[in-house]
């Protein structure tokens, strides 16, 4: 019988899962589902790959634990014969320590425990969802699966911010995040086009949370995120790029509160602070307000200048690929992001384009534009194979 792995994707107030049949080279998804609302009135959403979604009651009030639990009671129930082989989770930071996936262990646990400083809003949770996972499954193997680990290889002057050497030794650096997704594109394009995936490439990850990623021979040279997931783009609801400045003085001369200033620039800025209206892209693109269209501009802009830096930094461009829910969905945008970029060589294909084809590039052009959706859950779960060493049943 095939192996199946879950992979869980544990935040703030909610748990992602899928499950998968590891019986293909690329694992195969059978269910997908999330809890949302932990600690209120939690919501427990399944969808079935070629059949229908349904929603399943759950009682009030939730922790992590408890609907892990429910997450592989459910998973029982609707699927006795799936033995479940090993489980994936997404861990948002590895540190220095963790540049590829790793089976978990109590010391392992222990070193994820001391990264929690360095990403307070998600690896509590993400460490809750293992140590729920491991409690309702504590003979099957356990893989941690990491952001940052993508982005380990870069060089000094892309790691390193110009404090004092010693901070650079500390780990104070330039550790960027998306890696699941970027690592996932990144075998992608090697299959759509091996060519130019071996060249000079970056990655657009336009959601929520967006970054771009520069790579060379499918490997990550340079990434706009930086030592937390604030720098570089404008995102939903944080700021992205800012001047150190400005903070310094909202500390001394405005006497904000560190709290304060945090939730600043997690919560209250990016799109929805500049707009006033929404963090969300489609409703700012259905928006008359003049603000609503002015974060979109700022967002094209800051996008545009990242390109043309990034290019720099992989001594020119070979493609560009644009994915996650703006990057797939937005013909606006990307259109914005191209037009101001013709000079690099990038030519759009206006109908395939407004069609969300995967290729938007016109034919004629020397740098293909792909459109690619990516799959975080589909990397972790075949980390989770290879590393927990069930790929040799797959083969
Ligand atoms: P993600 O975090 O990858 O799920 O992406 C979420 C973002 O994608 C939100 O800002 C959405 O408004 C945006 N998005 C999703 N679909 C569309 C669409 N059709 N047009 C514009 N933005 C979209």
């Amino acid at each position: 019988m095939a192996d199946h792995v879950v992979t869980l994707n544990a935040g703030s107030s909610s748990v992602k899962f899928a499950l998968y049949a590891a019986d293909e080279e690329w694992p195969r998804l059978i269910v997908s589902g999330r809890v949302e609302g932990l600690g209120a009135k939690p919501r427990f959403h399944v969808a079935v790959v070629g059949g229908r979604a349904s929603d399943i009651p759950l009682p009030p009030k939730l922790t992590h634990k408890k609907a892990i639990a429910a997450i592989f009671e459910w998973i029982e129930d609707a699927y006795p014969g799936a033995a479940v082989s090993a489980i994936g989770h997404r861990v948002v930071h590895g540190g220095l320590r963790f540049a590829s996936p790793v089976i978990i262990d109590a010391e392992t646990l222990a070193q994820l425990r001391e990264l929690i400083s360095l990403a307070p809003l998600h690896q509590p949770h993400n460490l809750a969802g293992i140590e729920g996972a491991c409690e309702a499954f504590p003979h099957v193997p356990q893989v941690a699966c990491f952001d940052t680990a993508f982005h380990r290889g870069h060089a000094f002057v892309d790691d390193a911010y110009a404090l004092p050497y010693s901070y650079y030794e500390r780990g104070l650096r330039r550790f960027g995040f998306h890696g699941l997704s970027y690592e996932y594109i990144a075998r992608r394009l090697r299959a759509i086009d091996p060519i130019h995936a071996e060249g000079g490439v970056i990655v657009a990850h336009l959601g929520n949370g967006a970054s771009l990623c520069a790579m060379k021979g499918g490997r990550s040279i340079a990434t706009t995120m930086g030592f937390s997931a604030l720098e570089g783009l404008p995102m939903g609801t944080r700021c992205g790029q800012i001047d150190p400045g400005l903070l310094l003085y909202l500390l001394q001369s405005e006497a904000t509160a560190p709290e304060e200033l945090s939730r600043l620039l997690y919560e209250r800025s990016g799109l929805l602070g500049l707009s006033g209206v929404s963090h969300d892209m489609r409703a700012l693109e259905a928006s008359k307000e003049p603000r609503a269209q002015a974060a979109i501009a700022y967002f094209i802009h800051r996008v545009k200048i990242e390109i043309a830096a990034l290019t720099a930094v992989i001594g020119g461009l070979d493609a560009l690929v644009f994915t996650a829910g703006i990057g797939e969905r937005s013909p606006r945008i990307r259109a914005g992001v191209v037009e101001g970029l013709g000079w690099l060589g990038l030519a759009l294909d206006a109908a395939a384009n407004a069609r969300d084809d995967s290729l938007i590039s016109v034919s004629q052009s020397r740098i293909p534009i792909f459109v690619t959706p990516t799959d975080e859950e589909a990397m972790i779960a075949r980390h989770t194979i290879e590393t927990a060493g069930l790929s040799e049943t797959v083969r």
